[in-house]
């Protein structure tokens, strides 16, 4: 049989993933097309936190559940290389009534996550001292450094045959006279393929434009912040996530904190905005800590792109009609990258619809 020839656009993490498992469990012909270098998109500038979410469909939280796991076989394929941070999320609503809401909810999608007491939280994070009565620990949840995770899967999908090709803009969707998409242009070389996968981020907008498809996908800011202490794993010894603060520890002297884009006005600025984020952060640590808390300083601030359906959900899927093209549009992308990519994959090989992906076609919104 001829091995199908995939072309796939965009090596953020989904496009990375994507083709780490075809290089794992095909003989596909993949090729990889980056407009500059893999993880040059939003996922550089992600939180990264893999988290089953809250407040969504059961059937999302329980997707998002599912990816966790698939990120713990990823893992293991790659022997650890991926070097996944499990440490768990602590977390609180704005109301205890509302923080017991979201253990329970949990609970019943048998995802673990527990009621901390006072002691069992200063055990935790012994320098944390503002916390309300209730507060949730999710085991089970865990965070990546996605720049790492996309070079490691990116190097071994390239020795298992992937070609990927840097610095290479596709500007065009080509199309045979019957509107099937058979490969794509960059410059003035032509990829031809059997399938085209679009992983752009926000770009697929773009590109689908180009043929005449209006994708439902919003581009949004968010701001991720590095903040430098030299004792910066004492701070966050898990991920916490709380209505004032989100914030998680990546090494020894460093920690991220992600904030909301307000606007582009001059009080807003990404840099005041990660100012304030210090403010909060401090008054969280402070009674415990003041030394400690007063000497963190903000190390490099920035802001991504977030690509997000107008639903929130995932947009996974051939392409209408057009048997050749096949989207992947997501936010969340890292928590659901493994899953979302191995469901697609067997999907592109085998022809055949994964029920799991049903709910979140293109179709919903015509
Ligand atoms: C502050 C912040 C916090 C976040 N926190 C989380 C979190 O905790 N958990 C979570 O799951 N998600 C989180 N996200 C969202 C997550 O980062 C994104 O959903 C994810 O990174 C999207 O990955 P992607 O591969 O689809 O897109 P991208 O990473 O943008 O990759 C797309 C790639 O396509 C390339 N490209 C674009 N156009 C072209 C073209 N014309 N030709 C060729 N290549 C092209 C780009 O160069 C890029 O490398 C966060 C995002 C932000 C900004």
């Amino acid at each position: 049989m001829k091995e199908k020839k995939i072309v796939i656009v965009g090596a953020g993490i989904v496009g990375v993933t994507l083709a780490w498992f075809f290089a794992t469990y095909s003989d596909a012909e993949v090729t990889l097309l980056d407009q500059k270098q893999a993880g040059s998109g939003v996922s550089q500038h992600s939180f990264a936190w893999l988290n089953v979410s809250y407040g969504r469909p059961d059937s999302y939280q329980k997707l998002r559940s599912k990816s966790l796991n698939e990120w713990r076989r990823l893992d293991a394929e790659m022997h650890g290389a991926l070097k996944i941070d499990w440490r768990g999320a602590i977390s609180w609503q704005e109301t205890n009534a509302e923080t017991l809401q979201f253990i329970q909810s949990h609970s019943e999608l048998s995802f673990n996550v527990e009621s901390l007491t006072k002691e069992n939280l200063a055990k935790k994070e012994p320098l944390l001292d503002k916390a309300p009565n209730v507060v949730a620990f999710a085991g089970e949840e865990g965070a990546i450094d996605p720049i790492w995770v996309i070079q490691t899967l990116l190097q071994d999908a390239i020795k298992k045959g992937v070609t990927y090709c840097p610095e290479t803009e596709v500007s065009k969707i080509l199309q045979n006279e019957s509107g099937q998409t058979i490969g794509v242009r960059s410059q003035d070389k032509d990829y031809v393929a059997d399938k085209v996968v679009l992983t752009a981020g926000v770009v697929n907008k773009d590109l689908l434009q180009t043929i005449n498809i209006e994708l439902p996908l919003a581009s949004l800011p968010a701001i991720i912040i590095r903040f430098k202490h030299e004792k910066s794993d004492q701070f966050a010894q898990h991920i916490i996530s709380t209505p004032e603060m989100e914030i998680r520890s990546i090494d020894s002297e460093h920690f991220l904190a992600a904030e909301d884009y307000i606007d582009d006005t001059a009080v807003n600025t990404p840099e005041l905005i990660a100012l304030n984020a210090l403010k909060t952060i401090q008054a969280h640590f402070n009674t415990i800590a003041p030394a400690l808390a007063s000497s963190i300083t903000v190390d490099h601030v920035a802001v991504g792109m977030r690509p997000i359906p107008f639903d929130d959900m995932p947009i996974v899927g051939t392409m209408n009609d057009d048997s050749g093209l096949y989207l992947i549009s997501m936010h969340a992308a890292v928590t659901l990258a493994p899953l979302i990519s191995r469901l697609a994959m067997q999907e592109i090989l085998y022809e055949q619809e994964s029920p799991e992906l049903f709910s979140y076609r293109i179709t919903r919104f015509q």
